[in-house]
């Protein structure tokens, strides 16, 4: 018999905004203090797997959250760029002693992120943990649908992409996947169908990338089996970084974006599910950095990381 679960969403309605950095191109996005807050907690959802791992919202519901208002755009001489956000913003409360718990979080975030693109001027579906954020004894996951595609996300693809232009159109996760399992000098963790890596440009304290070995540019269309297969390399990923840091940890979903900006030619005709990769980064939460110029700097090495990780189990 399925455990019920319960739903528990807040929604922000039309109080937020979207506003560009007219250096960067980034968007930052801002929720107005004081504005009325729509706050919606009810009992909606059986979870369709009927796991008591994970909560998860209902998908006919995410229309409650958001509008879609018209764009607003070029105030103050056109150097200003500003929109109301069309989107959505769900929690997910996991329970951290079911023992698959991990593997509920992966097939719960691959179903909202393909519950959530359905709403219309949403470019990318955002999914991450960070485990400090806890509710009655449960981990609260978010799943996040943008109007914008995330600065973390663009910078891949930019290099992604130069990759499968000089490589004869190889997809540079592929090409990484391929050299580090020859190598094994960054590899935490392999099994069939993925792999974990301390990468080559480690910037946190802790820091591991998590690949399905197999090419697939979208989260939402791993199959079970590879999601189990994730599941088990963040396990055992996630419980070699707990022996050796008492510290918080973010578990973050990069997925391909659905759609790029009409005025980014990134993908200049090239379809971005060839230069994008699907795959999970587990950070812990602080790094170090010359002041903020985005420099950061560590001691001690990705290989000596990756080394120490991989001798448990
Ligand atoms: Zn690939
Ligand atoms: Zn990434």
């Amino acid at each position: 018999m399925p455990e019920i679960n319960t739903l528990e969403k807040t929604a922000e309605k039309i109080n937020a905004e979207i506003r560009r950095d007219p250096f960067t191109g980034n968007s930052v996005s801002l929720v107005k203090n004081g504005a009325p807050k729509k706050d919606i907690k009810k009992v909606i959802a059986e979870y369709p797997y009927g796991s008591p791992a994970v909560i998860v919202g209902s998908p006919h519901e995410h229309d409650l959250i958001m509008e879609t208002p018209p764009r607003v755009e070029g105030r103050n001489n056109n150097i200003y760029d500003s929109r109301t956000p069309t989107g959505a913003h769900e929690y997910l409360h996991c329970d951290p002693n079911h023992p698959s718990m991990l593997e509920y979080l992966l097939i719960a975030f691959k179903d909202r992120i393909l519950g959530l693109r359905t709403i219309r001027g949403v470019r990318y579906i955002a999914a991450f943990l960070e485990s400090k954020n806890q509710h009655d004894g449960k981990l609260v996951a978010e799943v996040v649908a943008f109007p914008t595609v995330p600065p973390a996300i663009k910078s891949e693809l930019i290099g992604s992409s130069k990759h499968f232009d000089l490589r004869d159109n190889r997809c540079l996760w592929c090409d990484i996947i391929k050299e580090e399992i020859a190598s094994w000098e960054r590899v935490i963790y392999q099994n069939d169908f993925a792999l974990s890596i301390v990468p080559y440009q480690q910037r946190y304290e802790f820091e591991a990338h998590l690949f399905p070995t197999k090419h697939t540019a979208d989260f939402g269309y791993l199959d079970r089996h590879e999601l189990q297969h994730l599941a088990d390399a963040l396990d055992q990923t996630i419980k070699r970084i707990k022996l050796h840091s008492e510290g918080d940890y973010i578990l973050d979903i990069h997925t391909v974006p659905l759609a790029l900006p009409p005025s980014d030619n990134l993908s200049q005709n090239k379809d971005i599910s060839h230069f994008f990769h699907t795959h999970i980064e587990v950070t812990s939460i602080s790094a170090k950095e010359y002041g903020r110029t985005g420099i950061y700097r560590r001691n001690g090495t990705p290989e000596e990381l990756a080394k120490l990780l991989r001798q448990y189990f």
